[in-house]
């Protein structure tokens, strides 16, 4: 009997991110890496591929292949970077995954008694491993915040159009950290206007929506001065979150990236 995979991945977290695209992935396709036992026969179809690296026959050893950008990551550059390309573990993530159920659609949003800007600013304070997010705009109070939060997590985000003139000064003036990566997108690349506002946070929390991240965006939300507008919804379910950040986050991220080979996408080794 085969065991359907998308209903295994609602409660696994991804185990390793591209180097490159920063796609998420459970496992590698050849092997299933540490799945247990019963779970080597699964139902695999398209809508679970690019959660798998995929493994090609190189000698004696395996490399992987990120499904998402093609990617190939030798057993040795396995080795090398483990720390970089393993997530870890999740122990801790009680904290987000509490915070975010304050969201809809896990509590209405006349039932919430926290206005969507102090969860979202909770979320990011308990993000222990990355925030991946896509915004048309983001304000200087945003990313003082995500910069704060890059003391301890990994900030990358792309934003679709120029920031304003105060937002700009300070992004320049801020120390650089690889900690911290802002793309602020040009023509070469194009956000898809149904799916350009999401924020992914440690690949197991997603707050999606019709929200910017700036204060003028969360005003309107809060419906300050007029009604209110639509409140950003969550997602819970592994399998969602990594899908949505290989296929939207992922794609325009590659789009940024120089280096071709693992080497050049990994931190130096010392
Ligand atoms: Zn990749």
């Amino acid at each position: 009997m085969s065991i359907d995979l998308l209903s295994f991945l609602a409660w696994r977290p991804p185990a390793y991110i591209c180097p490159r695209c920063k796609a998420l992935h459970v496992a590698s396709h050849g092997t299933f890496g540490d799945l247990p036992y019963q779970q080597k026969v699964l139902t695999v179809n398209d809508n679970v591929r690019s959660f798998l690296m995929r493994t090609v026959n190189r000698g004696d050893d395996w490399s992987w292949v990120c499904s998402v950008c093609d990617l190939e990551i030798t057993r040795e550059e396995r080795e090398i970077w483990s720390k970089e390309l393993r997530l870890g573990s999740y122990k801790d993530f009680h904290e987000l995954i509490s915070i975010a159920s304050n969201f809809p659609p896990y509590t209405p949003p006349q039932k919430s008694q926290y206005e969507p800007l102090a969860l979202l600013i909770e979320l990011i304070g308990a993000s222990r491993k990355f925030i991946h997010f896509m915004s048309y705009n983001i304000d200087s109070t945003f990313i003082t915040a995500l910069h704060i939060a890059s003391k301890r997590t990994a900030v990358r985000g792309i934003v679709g159009r120029p920031l304003d003139s105060y937002t700009r000064a300070l992004v320049d003036s801020l120390p650089r950290s690889d900690n911290f990566s802002i793309i602020v997108q040009d023509d070469r690349g194009t956000i898809d206007n149904n799916h350009s506002k999401i924020i992914i946070i440690d690949g197991i929390v997603m707050i999606e929506g019709s929200t910017n991240l700036s204060m003028n965006a969360f005003n309107k939300v809060s419906g300050v001065g007029r009604p209110p507008s639509e409140k950003p919804r969550v997602s819970l379910q592994p399998y969602e979150v990594m899908r949505d950040n290989n296929q939207y986050f992922s794609t325009n991220w590659l789009q940024y990236q120089t280096g071709t080979t693992a080497s050049e996408c990994f931190p130096l080794p010392f």
